[in-house]
């Protein structure tokens, strides 16, 4: 049994200088009951907090430790950097070898510029994709979530769904009125906008497979048929792999479905858990981007040397072993068929999604296709379930739209470990 008196302190006394406690919602435990743990130190497959509690990581700080925490090849990179200044403002060799690696590693990207989020990456793209067409309107999917730019904040997933408030008030209605949302996998939808919005369309965003309503993946058929929809409507296609970028596959879910967007856009991962982002795509529209064109971005970290070294120790090691890929699948579809197994057992039937290294658990019967089926999950067993797995040492998302992420860490010892926690956590939160 895990408790945690000083997380608890720890929490009342943040209440008074932080909103809610928290700098980031979804670090919050209020969809699920109960109080954030705070953490001091994880390594490897592990996270340890205030109290001493040791945990089994499946958060992986929502997506880049994919190789677990404090992986050495990366912490390594970090300490040779740090000599040599914390940032310069200044361009660096640094820069030029991580470009020259993403767009080495990624179908679509053939010019990429480095911000400091996944929230900046994708707020730029769309303003280049916008600068670069003439054109205002963007079309997004319920239940997707780019980051808290203004226009993403429209039916958008993740803590904004967890805590109800997927239309954000603080943005105006002029700015709602250039965000069309259609339904995750629904091309017939999103035709019918197009065509209702004739030339007015700039860009089509979305998770190629959407980790923000829990993990949902594309249907047969949905990618291809936005590409050449956008193809046809000379709009332009984003994909937003800021979780999928890296995981799913060296070069992201681009490369895994054989679809290429026209601007794809990164993060977490190529900082190696350090603070960046990443938007990239075909030259010509690239050299839309200040200084080399019109459309202005800009950023005093950008590129910050550490960062870039954490990243580039990353992608290298990626890189140079695909064999991490087949081990993370083998190991994740352990979990998930040991899960499936434990719920054949138990007379249940849940829905569990699941690609790559990536899965969630939808307390459903249903199969989970957009954010309106995601919604049938019952997140009153979910918020047991969640602090069941936490009481056995698991440490999930605290929602249930979100996806988990495993990590090279996780040994077949652990996922034995997870297993009967999983078993113990279903039944407890069925009672
Ligand atoms: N896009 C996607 C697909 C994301 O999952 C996230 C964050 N989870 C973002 C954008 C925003 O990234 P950040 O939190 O780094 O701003």
């Amino acid at each position: 049994m895990k408790i945690a008196p000083i997380s608890e302190e720890l929490f009342q006394r943040a209440q008074h200088s932080i909103p809610g406690g928290v700098n980031s919602p979804v670090r919050a435990f209020r969809a699920v009951g109960g109080n954030p743990r705070f953490m001091v130190s994880a390594k490897g497959p592990y996270m340890f907090d205030e109290d001493g509690n040791r945990y089994i990581e499946l958060i992986n700080s929502w997506g880049p430790m994919i190789l677990g925490h404090a992986a050495e090849v990366v912490q390594e990179a970090v300490l040779k950097a740090i000599p040599n200044s914390l940032s310069f403002g200044a361009p660096t060799r640094k820069e030029i070898e991580i470009a020259e690696l993403i767009v080495d590693m990624v179908p679509s990207i053939e010019k990429v510029r480095m911000v400091n989020s996944g929230t900046e990456a994708t707020m730029s793209a769309v303003r280049v994709a916008r600068g670069y067409t003439g054109r205002n309107k963007m079309i997004k999917f319920e239940g997707c979530y780019h980051g808290h730019g203004d226009s993403f904040l429209i039916a958008a997933g993740s803590g904004a769904i967890t805590l109800g408030v997927p239309d954000s008030p603080g943005v105006t209605q002029g700015v709602a009125a250039d965000t069309l949302t259609a339904p995750y996998n629904d091309l017939e939808a999103v035709k019918r906008l197009v065509e209702a919005n004739k030339d007015q369309v700039a860009a089509i965003i979305l998770e190629p497979v959407a980790g923000n309503m829990g993990l949902v993946l594309p249907e047969q058929g949905f990618l291809q048929g936005l590409r050449d929809l956008c193809t046809k409507e000379g709009i332009v296609l984003i994909f937003d792999e800021v979780m999928t970028g890296f995981r799913l596959a060296p070069g992201g879910a681009q490369q895994l479905f054989g679809v290429t967007p026209d601007m794809t856009t990164l993060g977490k991962i190529i900082g190696g858990g350090m603070p960046v982002g990443a938007y990239g795509g075909k030259k010509e529209i690239m050299n839309f981007v200040a200084p080399a064109g019109p459309v202005y971005q800009a950023g005093t970290l950008s590129g910050n040397p550490i960062a870039m070294s954490a990243g580039m120790a990353m992608l290298q090691y990626l890189q140079s072993h695909p064999e991490v890929y087949t081990n993370l699948e083998q190991t994740t579809s352990n979990m998930v068929n040991g899960m499936k197994q434990n719920m054949q057992e138990l007379g249940m039937n849940y829905t569990i999604n699941h690609v790559g290294s990536m899965f969630s658990i939808f307390f459903t019967e249903q199969p989970v296709t957009d954010f309106e089926s995601a919604k049938t999950s019952d997140t009153t067993m979910f918020g047991r379930y969640f602090n069941s797995m936490l009481q056995h040492g698991v440490y999930l998302a605290p929602s249930q739209y979100e996806s988990l992420f495993v990590s090279t860490a996780i040994t077949d010892d652990l996922v034995q470990e997870y297993l009967q926690a999983n078993r113990e956590a279903l039944q407890e939160a069925s009672r």
